[in-house]
């Protein structure tokens, strides 16, 4: 089981606003280290300790009344497919649509648990009227109004029941989990493929994990790990797998079971939306990352290409592009070995641990060069620093005035940081605590 919810319902039912209900501002200084825009497909949140990551399924398709019904059916699918708990929304002030009894239609023969809400409640003359709902055969309708909030927290606390306190990460036996996500046909499959060969692979159902996923274990160039979720590569899925919200799903799983992530990208094509989209649910969800750039045997290149095509990416991924970037083939497997050595030192970089001691050197060093600047004509004094006791890399640094530290002087420690400890493909996280 993992912990993911997703929002199925016509257009126009407050699906969005429900969306942005769950996921809230909470987050916001994640997305502001992953220096992308907050999207309305994907969101992480946490209730009452529980994390969960919530997926909108009407991000993806344009907003109009007149959208096929077929397209809001093959979403539903797909939902119902990838996601661990489905809250399906109807509009309590329009009442029951045809579109309404469609979605009801599927969503009655599914294993999985779903909560019917009736959004727009907004008072007590409106849930009068969501009775109606019981008629779609889902069980009792759960009334809240996105807009003010009120219900959402009593559903929540139902939600979370089906849901892992700690989500499956860093299995016990210290083995890095490495996900290959990318958008379809950059070559996934193929750079998968080529880590079975020569060499003895162990192939081993975990149990545990990812419900129908098989998660796989490799021995190769000398290291070990587990390639997860590749059922879902191999799986011949009943919906068109063109369509983006399909790779957001899997990558969505594959992430949030991994340690490390391999990006893909085709060279031919570069960095494109849908692969910034795929790299800031990495970020958020504070994984490792490599970023492979696959069938660079098709590219034409001098010796400047390489170098040219790596600054044109960091610009790309800035401000977070201190990223090991490795140019392969999984057609020639030019470089595959390489992707499985950045992979392992970026396991290990995730999980390195500062001491408190060479972490305060490090700070009295940095101070020597560059202190806070003066804001608001207050002088912030830092005065010692300390890594959390988190599972990846987070930094507290104590001072007098912890909101006079701007976002610029922010990334000049990060920087400084990252320089001295490498944390090379890890997100890490900086905090100013009040001391
Ligand atoms: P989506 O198409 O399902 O994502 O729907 P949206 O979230 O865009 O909402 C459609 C409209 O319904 C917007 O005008 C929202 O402001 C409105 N809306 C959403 N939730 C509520 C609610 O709880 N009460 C009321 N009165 N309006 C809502
Ligand atoms: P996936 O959808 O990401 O799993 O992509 P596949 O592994 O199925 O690959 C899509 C297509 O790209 C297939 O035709 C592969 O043969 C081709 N392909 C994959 N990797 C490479 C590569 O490194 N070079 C070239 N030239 N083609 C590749």
């Amino acid at each position: 089981m993992g912990n993911l919810v997703a929002i199925v319902g016509r257009p126009n039912v407050g699906k969005s606003t429900f969306f942005n209900r769950l996921v809230g501002k909470r987050h916001a200084i994640v997305d502001e280290i992953a220096g992308v825009t907050r999207d309305r497909i994907y969101g992480k949140s946490d209730w009452n300790g529980v994390e969960f990551s919530v997926i909108d399924t009407g991000g993806w398709v344009e907003n109009s009344d007149d959208i096929f019904e077929e397209e809001i059916r093959k979403q539903v699918l797909l939902a119902v497919d990838e996601a661990d708990v489905i809250t399906f929304l109807v509009d309590a002030q329009e009442g029951i649509t045809d579109m309404d009894e469609a979605v009801a239609d599927i969503l009655r023969r599914t294993q999985k648990p779903v909560y019917l809400v009736a959004n727009k409640v907004d008072n007590n003359n409106i849930r009068m009227q969501a009775a109606e709902f019981y008629s779609l055969g889902l069980g009792d309708p759960w009334c809240v109004s996105s807009i003010n909030g009120s219900g959402t927290g009593d559903l929540l606390d139902e939600v979370i029941k089906h849901f892992d306190e700690t989500p499956e990460t860093d299995d016990a036996e210290g083995i890095p989990r490495i996900a290959v996500v990318g958008r379809p046909n950059v070559g996934k499959s193929s750079l998968i493929n080529t880590f079975i060969g020569e060499e003895r692979n162990i192939v081993t159902p975990i149990a545990g994990t990812t419900r129908d996923a098989i998660d796989t274990h490799y021995r190769k160039f000398g290291h070990e790990f587990i390639i997860v979720d590749t059922a879902g590569l191999r799986r011949k899925n009943r919906v068109k797998e063109d369509l983006e919200f399909y790779s957001v799903m899997r990558s969505v799983r594959a992430i949030e079971s991994s340690d490390v992530c391999l990006l893909l990208i085709d060279a031919t094509q570069g960095l494109e939306r849908q692969d910034m989209n795929i790299f800031s649910l990495i970020v958020r969800n504070k994984k490792g990352v490599v970023l492979v750039v696959n069938k660079w045997d098709l590219v034409e290149k001098d010796n400047k290409t390489m170098k040219e095509y790596t600054e044109l990416l960091k610009e790309r991924l800035a401000p977070f592009n201190d990223i090991p970037i490795v140019f392969a083939s999984a057609l020639t497997k030019q470089r595959v070995f390489k992707v499985v050595e950045e992979a392992m030192q970026v396991y290990e970089n995730r999980k390195r641990r500062v001491s408190t001691s060479e972490l305060n050197n490090f700070l009295h060093e940095t101070l020597e060069i560059k202190q806070p600047p003066i804001y608001k004509g207050k002088l912030v004094k830092i005065k010692y620093a300390t890594q959390l006791p988190t599972r990846t890399p987070q930094f507290a640094f104590f001072c007098n005035l912890p909101q006079y530290v701007r976002d610029p002087y922010k990334r000049f420690l990060e920087n400084r940081l990252r320089e001295r400890f490498n944390f090379s493909g890890v997100p890490i996280q900086i905090y100013f605590r009040e001391k």
